[in-house]
């Protein structure tokens, strides 16, 4: 911790603390010491083996100086920060609070330790609930130079209209923050994404949050599309046991792997909220369909085989507000693409379902 209480319950930062002096833990009121010198980050710490609710003695010397330098990057932005503030109503202690004129205060996590999604879930939901708005900063145990959906960074997912679905990273070493935005999936390959560095020594952080960047659109080009192709080829000789599990699906249906339609697989860039491949939901959502050939659906109809298809393959996600809304968009790209691959074709009264386009191929 970099601040604690002195004799007079008064915070003191670990910076500024005298030495001769009596400090505890501003969480647990236990006595702490004062460590500074010249290698780490000046910080109080716990005796050895104490157990505190409130600060965890794996606090690296990366988490130490990680937020003192955003404390005083938004400090020289012109703004007020609070360095470990105790939220009473939440017992929580963000690494920085941050006033935002006119908004809603804003808490700075600077993560580097592992964390569970139900303690991230629980964290994010209590800042919510409060008024608080979070924003999760990843230390070095979550940089990775390929993201993959399953990377363990991928459960700090954020999302804005003016980045995307996006990751926010704090290089101590470069007093940078790193933003990782527009994440988006091609099936089986790692995440497609851009980066923007702002650096703390000479960009201020109203430049980070004026940043309106814009997104790009990526498609499959044919090359990646054979090289998925392939993959699923190789997969299916080698018996991987998610291709089996697929195929066995496929010859239930009277087809397999190799002749589904090709709208079948995503030609585009997705959002990388589910644990599975985006191919294993178009998969189902063709099997129901094929069940409703040259029906009509009302637009309810359709958003419900939407939901019922994609609710097993979605990820847990953290720190997105409102995941329904995402949810509800990747289903109305969803229906958009099954319009403009003729799958689904406007009548007066909704959608008929067209059977020409759910045989297999050939
Ligand atoms: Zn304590």
């Amino acid at each position: 911790m970099l601040m604690a209480q002195d004799d007079q319950q008064r915070l003191i930062d670990a910076a500024t603390a005298k030495r001769q002096q009596h400090y505890q833990c501003p969480g647990c009121r236990a006595p702490v010491q004062l460590k500074r010198g010249t290698v780490v980050t000046a910080h109080f710490a716990h005796q050895a083996h104490h157990s505190c609710q409130t600060f965890s003695e794996g606090e690296t010397a990366e988490h130490l100086l990680g937020k003192q330098q955003l404390a005083a990057w938004f400090k020289a932005s012109g703004y007020q920060v609070q360095l470990e503030a105790p939220l009473k109503a939440l017992h929580q202690r963000p690494d920085v609070l941050v006033q935002l004129p006119g908004q809603p205060p804003l808490a700075l996590e600077f993560q580097c330790s592992p964390l569970s999604v139900t303690r991230l879930k629980a964290r994010t939901q209590g800042y919510h609930n409060h008024g608080y708005r979070v924003l999760w900063l990843l230390g070095s145990p979550y940089q990775q130079p390929r993201l993959r959906p399953t990377s363990k960074a991928m459960k700090f997912l954020q999302l804005s209209t003016q980045w995307g679905c996006y990751l926010v990273f704090w290089e101590t070493d470069q007093q940078a923050l790193q933003l990782k935005f527009n994440l988006l999936s091609f099936d089986g390959d790692p995440l497609t994404s851009q980066r923007q560095f702002f650096h703390s020594q000479h960009q201020s952080v109203a430049q980070l949050l004026a940043y309106h960047p814009i997104l790009l659109r990526p498609q499959l080009v044919p090359k990646q599309f054979q090289r998925q192709q392939r993959r699923l080829l190789v997969g299916r000789l080698t018996q991987q046991p998610r291709l089996v599990a697929l195929q066995t699906r496929c010859y239930q249906q009277g087809g397999t792997l190799a002749t589904l339609p090709r709208w079948v697989y995503p030609m585009t860039a997705k959002w990388p909220i589910l644990t599975t491949p985006f191919l294993d939901w178009y998969m189902q959502v063709f099997f129901q369909l094929r069940q409703l050939a040259d029906t009509i659906l009302s637009l309810k109809q359709l958003v419900q085989l939407g939901w019922q298809t994609l609710q097993p393959c979605l990820a847990v996600t953290s720190c997105i507000m409102k995941p329904r809304q995402l949810q509800l968009r990747l289903i109305q790209a969803l229906l958009t693409e099954l319009v403009t691959q003729h799958v689904l074709i406007a009548v007066p009264n909704g959608w008929r379902v067209n059977s020409r386009q759910l045989a297999w191929r050939r």
